[in-house]
């Protein structure tokens, strides 16, 4: 059966079946008639009276005179409703490209179908959808139709059109050995046929994946840093090259997703992001890579992992890696997740091991941070309030120390340590009454998995 993927109603009956109510036809159209007899009554319509008077206003092709009476039961098409009615009523067959109501839309249909498969060419899709752009002429018929011909079993042309269309192009599709199923809400390929010029236009939509990466090295940004002192042409602040950071995770990875899926472009989009000079280890930070236009999407993610990893020099791991689904996408747009860190502090003065403990501890708890100096260019410049869910602390030397934190999202961990000149309260500066630096940040983890967010401490 023609469009079993999704596109007709599914029909209930068999070929049998079908074939006989063909036959029984006049006692379908009474049986049909008694169903919506309220609504027939409200608008005074009768079936067979409405499509005489479709027939006798011009010519009308077996679809559009289907059309008027898609909602009837039954499980017939459009076109073979059509066609039994005026076999009913005794009218002769029509031309269908000089039909009154479609212009000929309809027979163009296959022809459209062709064309969008010829598009499709060399792109990879499983899923596709079918839009269409109705002319002002069109739209004016479809008024005129419900004012003149108002029928209460109507579909309109437009949904009738971009099924019509979906089901020639899977036609198409299987003559050349190949399917695909329509997808309303995420389709691979969407055409977008425009009647008035009888052209076809293919929209590919972008494929997304969803990982983890490792970042390794350090003075590695998470996206391209465009210069804003010269927006990227290059001047004395970022020494001609247009950038702040020498290389990005994104720049690292998307070469080669482009080089796997044939795309034009794309981006990552990671949940939240580390400092350009913290590395992200444990289980990496999620993040989405969008490719524009590819012309494969199944491919071989084994392979586009070990190929960042050998062309980065193992400065970038991606683990995790698959196709993105609305619930990854969700969870790595909404982004807000506590962290595990562990920082290395430098004191300009000497700490003592029992002051130090006590200051690490005093830490957990709420801290009121104000956006600091250095993210003040991009953030709004406010108060706000975030927990240290957790504190662990050792000293290396009288002047070093290493600390293990667990905090929630948005805590800024270096003004932390620091104290921001007052900016941070409480911070381990501020507590033990010693200037202190973050001299290295590792992000050990971002804790996005249920079950593995800490608890809320108690009040
Ligand atoms: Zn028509
Ligand atoms: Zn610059």
């Amino acid at each position: 059966m023609v469009g079993a993927t999704g596109f007709e109603p599914a029909t209930p009956c068999s070929q049998s079946r079908c074939a006989s109510r063909l036959r029984h036809a006049p006692i379908l159209l009474e049986y049909s008639f008694a169903q919506n007899e309220r609504n027939a009554e409200n608008l005074r319509v009768d079936p067979l009276s409405l499509a005489k008077r479709l027939l006798e206003a011009g010519p009308i092709c077996d679809p559009c005179l289907g059309r008027r009476f898609a909602l009837l039961p039954g499980g017939l098409p459009n076109a073979e409703r059509g066609a039994l009615l005026r076999q009913a009523l005794g009218f002769g067959p029509t031309l269908p490209e000089r039909c009154w109501v479609c212009g000929g839309a309809f027979a163009r249909v296959p022809f459209w179908a062709e064309k969008a498969a010829e598009l499709a060419q060399g792109y990879e899709f499983r899923t596709f959808l079918f839009g269409v752009h109705l002319s002002p002429r069109l739209e004016a018929t479809e008024e005129f139709l419900a004012e003149k011909f108002p029928s209460p079993w109507a579909e309109p042309l437009r949904r009738h059109l971009n099924r019509a269309l979906g089901q020639a192009f899977e036609e198409v599709l299987r003559a050349r050995g190949r399917t695909a199923t329509v997808d309303y809400a995420r389709p691979d390929l969407q055409f977008l046929v425009d009647i008035e010029k009888d052209k076809v236009e293919l929209r590919v939509n972008p494929v997304v994946f969803y990982g983890r990466y490792r970042k390794l090295a350090r003075g590695l940004a998470q996206t391209t840093w465009t210069c804003p002192h010269c927006r990227g042409r290059g001047c004395e602040v970022c020494g001609g090259t247009g950038k702040l950071a020498a290389t990005s995770v994104e720049e690292l990875v998307l070469p080669v997703f482009l080089e796997a899926t044939g795309g034009t472009g794309g981006h990552l989009h990671g949940a939240g992001r580390e400092d350009a000079d913290a590395r992200m280890l444990g289980r990496g930070r999620p993040f989405l890579l969008t490719v524009e236009s590819p012309r494969r999407r199944a491919i071989d993610l084994a392979w586009v992992a070990e190929e960042v990893r050998r062309r980065s020099g193992g400065a970038v791991e991606l683990l995790d890696l698959q196709p993105a689904t609305p619930e990854l996408e969700e969870k790595v747009k909404a982004g807000k997740f506590a962290k595990r860190y562990r920082a290395r502090v430098a004191f300009s003065a000497p700490v003592e091991p029992e002051a130090f403990a006590q200051a690490v501890g005093s830490l957990v708890g709420e801290v009121r941070q104000r956006t600091p100096e250095r993210v003040r260019h991009r953030r709004a410049d406010l108060v706000r309030r975030r927990r240290v869910l957790s504190a662990q602390g050792r000293l290396l030397s009288p002047t070093e120390a290493e600390l293990e934190l667990t905090c929630e999202s948005g805590l800024y961990v270096k003004e932390l340590v620091s104290g921001d000149q007052g900016g941070t309260e409480p911070s381990l500066a501020g507590l033990l009454g010693v200037p202190a630096q973050v001299t290295e940040l590792d992000v050990l983890d971002i804790l996005d998995d249920a079950g593995v967010v800490p608890p809320e401490p108690a009040d």
